[in-house]
């Protein structure tokens, strides 16, 4: 017989999580602060935590742990965590669950709402081996031993994301204040991105050997063009908040003697 599962969090990622479920099978029981957010078919609801934590597995999907701890009580049986957080929040919950006597699992959702069910959807899980019921949602990945881990991954790939698109949507203000479109731009943005990810191992490497003499762009030149860049960004009136913030970290680096090395010897600034 299969497991029954509760959801905590009937949010954009807690509904959709409910809804595979359902697809997949299971019988679900569902729980939301507030009544206002709709019943996903075919699940049942309750009024409190207590209720859903009669089911073998519950997961919580809140927006916050700060909203979730309060929740928590040694009633639950299983706990698979899918609220973000950070590595030390996952941890102190594996302990507490350990403590408790309460199964648990910690895992992060790098998909949207709308990819959960399909292979599009990777569920990164860290702590227990066992993924539970997370392969009803996507491909879980375990990714080690340690509880707070998923949580790493998470934060190190999303940090990535919004890095990217914030420098695209500096990209588009700075064309649009000369009248470009951002359909006229996009796809030169588009390729030239994807060229730069095939530099990133070989950057990669450079951090681990720290050896970096380039011949290819030093730290002197892309502080000078990241002072262009904000020059710029000012000249159209722009918010610089960004490239200003770029060029200081990158600065630091060339003032600590960094200037003929390429922009791998940036990282000995952020690692301190
Ligand atoms: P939503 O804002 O859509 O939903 C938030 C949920 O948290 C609601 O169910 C809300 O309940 C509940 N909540 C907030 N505060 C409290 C509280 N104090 N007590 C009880 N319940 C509370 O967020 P999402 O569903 O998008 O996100 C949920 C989690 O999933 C987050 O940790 C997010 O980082 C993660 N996630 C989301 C992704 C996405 O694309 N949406 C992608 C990957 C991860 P109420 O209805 O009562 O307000």
């Amino acid at each position: 017989t299969k497991k029954t599962v509760s959801v905590l969090g009937l949010g954009r990622m807690g509904g959709a999580l409910a809804r595979a479920l359902v697809d997949k099978g299971y019988e679900v029981t569902v729980w939301n602060r507030s009544e206002d957010k709709p019943t996903p078919p075919n699940t049942t609801r309750v009024s409190t935590p207590e209720e859903a934590f009669k089911s073998d597995v519950v997961i919580t999907c809140l927006s916050t742990y700060e909203a979730q701890q309060p929740l928590l009580t040694n009633d639950i049986k299983t706990l698979v965590n899918l609220t973000s957080g950070t590595p030390e929040q996952a941890r102190n919950t594996a302990q507490w669950a350990e403590s408790n006597g309460v199964e648990y699992v910690d895992g992060v959702i790098m998909a949207v709402p709308q990819q959960i069910g399909t292979p599009q959807a990777r569920i990164l899980f860290s702590g227990n081996e066992n993924h539970y019921v997370l392969d009803a949602f996507g491909e879980p990945v375990h990714v080690g031993e340690d509880a707070g881990l998923a949580a790493l991954y998470d934060l190190a790939l999303l940090g990535l994301m919004w890095a990217a698109f914030g420098g695209y949507l500096q990209a588009v203000a700075l064309m649009g204040s000369a009248g470009i479109a951002p359909e006229r731009f996009t796809p030169m943005a588009v390729s030239w991105l994807n060229e730069m990810t095939t530099l990133l191992p070989e950057m990669g490497e450079e951090t681990q050997s720290r050896q970096y003499e380039t011949e290819v762009s030093a730290l002197d030149i892309n502080v000078a063009g990241l002072r262009m860049l904000t020059e710029a960004g000012r000249e159209q009136g722009l918010d610089t908040t960004l490239p200003q913030a770029l060029h200081d970290l990158f600065e630091r680096a060339q003032r600590n003697g960094h200037g003929a090395h390429s922009i791998a010897s940036v990282i000995e600034e952020i690692r301190k």
